[in-house]
């Protein structure tokens, strides 16, 4: 199973509405996708029609290893999608686990069994460089940074960079930053253009060429329970995560692709 973290420790970036539009073009491609929320307040869950009163377990029951991945991931309307639901009990994690031993591993060895099952997961981080995303980095092959071309985003993204360093020193040497992708963007607006010139400047070929235009359906599909890429496969917010995903199979390593 190839493990990629969807990280920035800001928050309303797209993180989620990539995680669950990222493992919907996936699962429709044929591969076998698992969604974990790793955010307690669980808008990836309620984004692939998982509302919380269907939620048994949850990614907080894999973390605290009360329960295996097989018996927590859970399916979805979505053939081909599974989800590691998050639950309000994940907001005690970040704090229970602090005086746990080996406490940014929790998430890796929840996944080291039972992950056959699966082609590809793609982890919904919070907005934080808590314990929980440092339990997705530890866990990860590579990382996925959603950008928003703001003013402060490269601020952000050097914070970002800089834990994932550690993370590569203290806990996990492989981990890779598979590539960054400009959500929300807005041609009409010149900050935009001008961050993102900046940001392909500054990190070249990191930053994927796709970029997630803002689109209202990609923010009305979340209240339907659907990911844009089924509430409306047309929309221009669709499309770009399609393009988006194909753009990410291609930098996937050549020997994990087949699916
Ligand atoms: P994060 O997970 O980083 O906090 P979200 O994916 O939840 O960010 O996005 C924050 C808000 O912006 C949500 O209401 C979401 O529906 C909306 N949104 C995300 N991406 C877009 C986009 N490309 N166009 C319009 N709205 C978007
Ligand atoms: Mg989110």
């Amino acid at each position: 199973m190839i493990r990629i973290a969807i990280a920035n420790q800001k928050g309303g970036v797209g993180k989620t509405t990539s995680a669950i539009n990222l493992a919907t073009a996936f699962a429709a491609a044929g591969w076998r996708t698992l969604l974990i929320d790793l955010d307690p307040q669980g808008n990836a869950s309620t984004g692939v029609g998982v509302p919380a009163s269907a939620r048994e377990y949850s990614t907080y029951d894999l973390l605290l290893g009360e329960a295996t991945l097989a018996e927590c991931a859970m399916e979805t309307s979505i053939p081909g999608l599974h989800l590691l639901a998050a639950t309000v009990d994940l907001s005690g994690a970040e704090v229970e686990l602090v005086s746990v031993d080996g406490r940014t591993d929790k998430l890796r060895k929840g996944l080291a069994r039972g992950s056959e099952r699966y082609d590809i997961c793609f982890i919904d981080c919070p907005p934080s460089l808590g314990l929980l995303t440092l339990n997705a980095l530890s866990a990860a092959d590579t990382v996925l940074v959603p950008l928003q071309c703001e003013f402060f985003a490269l601020e952000g993204l050097s914070q970002l960079l800089q834990t994932v360093e550690r993370v590569q020193q203290r806990f996990n040497a492989d981990l890779g930053i598979i590539g960054i992708a400009l959500t929300m963007f807005d041609r009409r607006n010149r900050l935009t253009d001008q961050v993102s010139d900046d940001v392909r400047s500054c990190l070249g070929k990191l930053v994927f060429d796709t970029e997630i235009p803002r689109n209202v359906r990609l923010s009305e599909a979340p209240s339907h329970g659907m990911p844009a890429l089924i509430y409306d496969q047309h929309c221009s917010g669709s499309r770009a995560y399609l393009a988006l995903a194909r753009e990410l199979i291609s930098r996937l390593p050549e020997n994990r692709k087949a699916a």
